[in-house]
């Protein structure tokens, strides 16, 4: 087992997690068995993975910033970062918004299937609290993002794991001081923050050590506690649709990073496997993003200068998956419910899903929630909300696990245009978890 690649050993873990889960669901006490004693070891490797979050995008901006040497660097890497965060998902939920409208699933949809999904998800509290937290959301106003970037309390900012912007924000005001007041002054915490920076990627290996075991009890968790089998297939033709968007969107990285930056394909997405498969398995691409920007940094030769900024940022911010998603569900609940969408409708979902993907939180089910925001934008109808999100609601975990997937690549792939852009992107530098071991056991 030792020998195997990673994303092997991951992928073997996946397997069993499934056909674990999926035996489970025979017996009569298999869900508790997996949620009282699978599950925690899953619960487990996620939080640890959100640990060492924080303290590795602070340590490693802050390096990342320091080694820059020149401020204006910062501003070109900042703006094509952001630039082609914004072309990237444009053409995501294009390519959503065409798929849906080509093969409308919606339309095939009984009104029994809608009838049988009303019932049984419209007064779920998973929909109803989407709901809610959505409500919550859309009463703030057009600027309310901006003031939210900025923390008032840089403590309370670093402890709360869902306010990962104000930490950026914080670390790049910290780092351009730095910057200021010279290499010489800034000189001991510089070393205190690359020492933290190669510690904290070491526990990102010592963690991924667990990770085939850990992705065993979270995909044995997702397919034994699922709903209703009858449910998923009646929505294949929707799922089946947002899939093959996704697949596409993954085509055109593929291709990008080829011609961007002559990076073979198949190697880009080998060294990402590990990511991508973390992020199908938790759903999460904030607590995927240590394994991301490890796998960025070490694996494929992005600078940290480049990385440290691009993919923190592109975690909370760049969701191409969940953009695409928002299109092609947005046209599904309108198609299967009758409601009429014109040209300027899917012109609004364009916008809004653009945003909503800014606003999504890198957290499972956050596109969901962040739909409803998009369902009301084209006007529709309050009433009906509870029902459109029903439609989809037996199939959004999986597709919230595909299209994790998506976001994260997205980000690896933007982080290397960006690098090549700016010249730094090099060879990479694999460390892996016993370098050093032999000196200290
Ligand atoms: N789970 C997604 C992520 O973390 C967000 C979403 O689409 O729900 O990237």
């Amino acid at each position: 087992m030792r020998k195997l690649e990673l994303h092997w050993r991951i992928l073997i873990g996946m397997v069993l997690g499934i056909l674990f889960g999926f035996g489970m669901t025979y017996v009569e006490w298999g869900k508790d068995f997996v949620l009282d004693w699978i599950n925690p070891l899953g619960s487990i490797f996620v939080k640890l993975l959100k640990l060492i979050a924080i303290p590795l995008i602070l340590a490693s901006l802050i390096k990342g910033i320091s080694d820059l040497k020149d401020i204006s660097k910062f501003r070109n890497i900042g703006l094509r970062t952001i630039a082609i965060y914004i072309g990237t998902t444009i053409i995501a939920i294009s390519i959503g918004l065409i798929l849906v409208n080509l093969l409308k699933p919606g339309e095939g949809i009984s009104e029994d299937t809608i009838a049988k999904l009303t019932e049984t998800y419209s007064s779920d509290s998973g929909v109803t609290s989407k709901l809610e937290e959505a409500s919550r959301q859309k009463d703030s106003g057009p600027l309310q993002f901006l003031e939210d970037m900025v923390p008032d309390n840089a403590i309370k900012a670093l402890g709360d794991n869902s306010l990962m912007l104000q930490v950026i924000f914080f670390t790049i005001f910290m780092g351009i001081s730095m910057l200021l007041i010279g290499e010489e002054k800034a000189k001991p915490l510089k070393d205190f923050f690359d020492a933290l920076n190669d510690i904290v990627l070491k526990m990102v290996d010592l963690i991924m050590l667990t990770a085939p075991v850990a992705v065993f009890a979270l995909l044995a968790n997702v397919v034994a506690t699922s709903g209703d089998p009858d449910l998923l297939i009646a929505l294949l033709k929707y799922a089946g649709v947002v899939t093959l968007g996704l697949l596409l969107m993954i085509v055109f990285y593929s291709i990008v990073v080829t011609s961007f930056t002559r990076y073979s394909p198949w190697k880009f997405l080998k060294e990402m496997s590990p990511a991508q498969l973390l992020a199908f398995s938790t759903s999460s691409s904030a607590a995927t993003l240590p394994v991301t920007m490890e796998r960025v940094e070490e694996h494929i030769g992005v600078d940290k200068e480049v990385s440290s900024f691009v993919l923190p940022v592109g975690a909370t911010i760049n969701m191409d998956g969940t953009s695409l998603y928002q299109g092609v569900a947005a046209v599904f609940i309108a198609q299967a419910l009758g409601f009429d969408l014109s040209f300027s409708g899917q012109l609004t979902i364009v916008l809004t899903a653009l945003l909503a993907s800014i606003g999504s939180a890198a957290v499972p089910g956050a596109g969901m929630v962040m739909l409803v925001i998009v369902l009301e934008a084209i006007g529709f109808p309050q009433d009906k909300l509870a029902i459109g999100l029903a439609l989809i609601f037996a199939v959004d975990r999986p597709l919230d696990m595909l299209r994790t997937v998506v976001n994260v690549t997205g980000d690896a792939c933007v982080a290397m245009m960006v690098a090549k852009s700016v010249g730094k992107l090099g060879k990479p530098k694999v460390k892996n978890w016993d370098d050093n071991y032999d000196k200290v056991k």
